[in-house]
């Protein structure tokens, strides 16, 4: 198997596209470490070779302790999934300080100290792949989510940058930058849309859905293909660039 005893830490790692990734990589015989806020959701999806670690990204502290401790149990993070996020959209004279912070606190602090965190140990290693969930929102405006289309913009030029810092070692740095995936956020959204435009969840669903150019949502095994790929060593030369898989948003 291609990442035989690898260890690899998702963050968000027990839900939607975080899961499908953790589930790729383990099937290819990694070990992989799942993270997020509830450890019973962790619990509950972890397989064999998925090993649960509660943690909050947005916590400095927590990041560091609860990666020293996966690096003590599993060996140096040799893949890097940052892919915790939460995604809330309100226009620009709705976002308060407290939405903005938090959307970046997650979003981007959050996935800058998983990457700084997992790289303590990857970079005592001869190989490594680090791999953030950005969105299409991360390379284009987003209607109505400033603070969200901001947070992974700053994703993607942080990506870009640490694949600059790290040229010519044997590490790479990309990121995935996703339409809308059929995953819980999705779910969320189609809630708070059905709710604020007083349509009916269908008809929320649908609009998320028309905002794909292919009118699809797209499948998280999708996603997980794509860091699949990104972890084999024919990718080797992909590094501080995006993959887009927005169902041909340009
Ligand atoms: P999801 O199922 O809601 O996944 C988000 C995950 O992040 C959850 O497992 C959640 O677990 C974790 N998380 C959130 N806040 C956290 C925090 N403070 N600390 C630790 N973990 C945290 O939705 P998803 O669609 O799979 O989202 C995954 C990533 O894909 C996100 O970064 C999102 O922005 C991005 N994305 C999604 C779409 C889409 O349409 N679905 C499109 C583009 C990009 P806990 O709640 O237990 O902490």
């Amino acid at each position: 198997m291609m990442l035989n005893d690898k260890h690899a830490l998702v963050t968000g790692g027990g839900t939607g596209i975080g899961l499908a990734i953790a589930r790729a990589l383990a099937a290819e015989g990694a070990q992989v470490t799942i993270t997020g806020r509830r450890l019973s959701v962790l619990e509950e999806v972890a397989e064999n070779g998925m090993h649960p670690l509660a943690m909050d990204v947005a916590d400095e502290a927590q990041v560091r302790d609860g990666i020293d401790a996966a690096v003590a149990a599993r060996g140096p993070v040799q893949i890097c999934v940052a892919n915790a996020g939460i995604a809330e959209g309100r226009k620009l004279h709705k976002t308060d300080t407290e939405l903005w912070r938090r959307i970046m606190s997650i979003n981007l602090d959050g996935c800058f100290f998983t990457i700084r965190e997992s790289l303590r140990s990857m970079t005592g290693t001869d190989w490594g792949r680090v791999i953030a969930v950005s969105s299409i929102a991360g390379l284009r405006g987003a209607p109505g989510a400033g603070a969200y289309a901001a947070s992974k913009h700053g994703v993607v030029g942080m990506m870009r940058s640490f694949a600059e810092d790290f040229l010519g070692q044997p590490y790479t740095f990309n990121s995935i930058c996703p339409g809308y995936v059929d995953t819980p956020i999705v779910t969320r959204n189609t809630d708070a849309i059905a709710d604020r435009a007083g349509v009916s969840k269908d008809e929320a669903r649908d609009m998320m859905v028309q905002m794909n150019r292919h009118q699809k949502l797209i499948s998280p095994e999708e996603v997980a293909a794509a860091a699949l790929w990104l972890c084999n060593p024919l990718s080797e030369s992909t590094n501080g660039t995006e993959v887009r898989i927005a169902g041909g948003q340009v």
